[in-house]
């Protein structure tokens, strides 16, 4: 059945046995198969009404990624998403012909419309609606009034909507939930939630845009970080609602922690990394004073000359740092922060071990991350530790 209402947007993915007729010859076709001659006008028609993102046909056994077309006719109709229409070969055809297709797509539900209706520059006119075509294939079927506007497949929202099992029993792993589609690392990325370097099981709670993870060679055990699951360098080039969920974090880490006799101090050094990384650590309450370690940090930066200023407090990095500047801030429990404009040469491991020196944990041996670590099966005990003693603070369960 067809469902075109005015809230109708279109489908993710079609597939369909007979290619679309007029399909085109458009982009790596190989002219092996006659577009005007193969396939089926219903099809034509149904891509026309469903509007695919994804149009997957067989039958012809051929491959054939035809370029995007577009949906709506330019100046004339509101922009729309393309739909990119791929034809695959048998599997297993003697002739290697393309017969998988990988790729990964975030429902449109879950997508801004400015982003959803984002043309590719090789977009070509609709190949179904030119040349008089357009009226035959637009009759051909009936279009349904209304109340039909639901995709009975694909449809992940429905359940990620709904609130988990009063037992909580499904929040002991995390729940990667749809962001909007976040921007993509060049490179191989070890923070990027998608990425396959990602060692998972470190991870230990997941929001909409930003995730929780424990710290590698941590300087405690409940040393975490706060990562975006997109890629960004930093927090300055986070966007506003990226910055909210971290936000929300930083809070409820502050209430865990306190909850548990200790205040955190947390900091990002946006300087030789990639993805950004902001460190929560946790220091006693019994071990100093907030003072003590804003001390801590002011003296040891004078020592290795580096430029310390404390910011006013609910101040945004993004109105001190330009984008792309290096900087190191450091944010303690009361809100206050210290910020360092990286110049060049910036010891990497200032941060922690100013946390480490005797003035704060006084754990000076643990400067070096890597003199931390521990194995993936210890370290999968204190994640599994700290999930469940997050679980009672964890906001991610409550929509
Ligand atoms: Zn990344």
């Amino acid at each position: 059945m067809l469902c075109s209402t005015s809230q109708f947007k279109g489908v993710d993915i079609l597939l369909t046995s007979p290619w679309p007729k007029y399909v085109g010859n458009f982009g790596n076709s190989s002219g092996e198969v006659d577009t005007k001659k193969c396939g089926s006008a219903l099809v034509s028609s149904l891509a026309t009404s469903l509007k695919p993102r994804y149009h997957f046909a067989a039958l012809e056994k051929s491959y054939y990624e035809r370029l995007p077309y577009r949906n709506h006719v330019v100046l004339q109709e509101n922009a729309q998403h393309a739909t990119r229409f791929i034809a695959l070969a048998n599997v297993g055809n003697p002739e290697k012909k393309k017969y998988l297709y990988a790729f990964s797509i975030v429902p449109m539900k879950l997508m801004d419309t400015a982003e959803l209706v984002k043309q590719p520059p090789d977009v070509t006119e609709n190949p179904y609606r030119k040349s008089g075509k357009e009226a035959s294939i637009g009759k051909q079927i009936p279009i349904p009034e209304e109340d039909s506007a639901c995709q009975f497949f694909f449809d992940l929202n429905e359940k990620q909507g709904r609130k988990r099992s009063s037992t909580g029993r499904d929040s002991k792993s995390p729940h990667p939930k749809q962001p909007r589609k976040p921007p993509q690392p060049p490179g191989p990325c070890w923070f990027c939630l998608a990425s396959p370097e990602v060692e998972k099981h470190l991870v230990v709670n997941i929001g909409t845009h930003c995730y929780l993870a424990l710290a590698k060679g941590g300087l405690s055990d409940d040393h975490v970080l706060i990562l975006p699951i997109g890629h960004y360098q930093s927090v300055v080039e986070l966007s506003a609602e990226v910055v909210e969920e971290v936000e929300k974090y930083k809070a409820t880490l502050r209430r865990f922690f306190k909850n548990r006799g200790k205040r955190c101090v947390l900091f990002e050094r946006n300087y030789k990394s990639h993805h950004l990384q902001l460190q929560v650590i946790p220091v006693p309450l019994s071990c100093c004073a907030t003072d003590d370690i804003k001390d801590a940090f002011i003296t040891q930066a004078q020592e290795q000359q580096i430029e310390l200023l404390e910011i006013p407090e609910h101040s945004d990095i993004k109105q001190i740092a330009q984008p792309g500047a290096a900087y190191f801030y450091v944010e303690l429990d009361t809100g206050e922060k210290l910020f360092h404009r990286i110049k060049k040469n910036f010891p990497l491991q200032f941060g922690r071990e100013v946390l480490a020196s005797e003035a704060i944990l006084n754990i000076p041996n643990k400067s070096d991350w890597r003199q931390c670590q521990i194995s993936k099966e210890e370290e999968e005990i204190l994640a599994r530790r700290f999930r469940k003693d997050f679980e009672p603070f964890d906001f991610t369960l409550d929509d």
